[in-house]
């Protein structure tokens, strides 16, 4: 699946693991949900997560790319990631994607 976000294309890759090392901001114990590679353009997110944590996950690392120059903290992004998940299903919003 890819996603437009701001005029680039980022390819978006279930995967089944994130190591910790590839990830700036995390620690190497850490359990890495969700990734954004700026210099490939892609977003990775766990294979084996539940359809709404993969979802929410999903749009968290939309609101990274959407916010780059925003600079939000990744608690910010975070909670904005699940208000923006609550505000689309309240409203039927169509936000089940389709993993392929
Ligand atoms: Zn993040």
């Amino acid at each position: 699946m890819n996603l437009i976000i701001r005029g680039v294309t980022y390819e978006v890759r279930e995967v089944d693991e994130i190591p910790p090392q590839d990830v700036d901001n995390a620690d190497d114990d850490d359990v890495v949900l969700g990734a954004l590679d700026w210099m490939h353009s892609l977003i990775e997110v766990r294979r084996d997560l539940p359809t709404e944590r993969k979802t929410i996950t999903l749009l968290h690392e939309v609101i990274h790319a959407l916010a780059e120059d925003m600079d939000l903290s990744e608690e910010q992004t975070e909670e904005f990631a699940w208000r923006m998940y609550d505000f689309l299903r309240r409203n039927r919003f169509d936000v089940e994607m389709t993993w392929t």
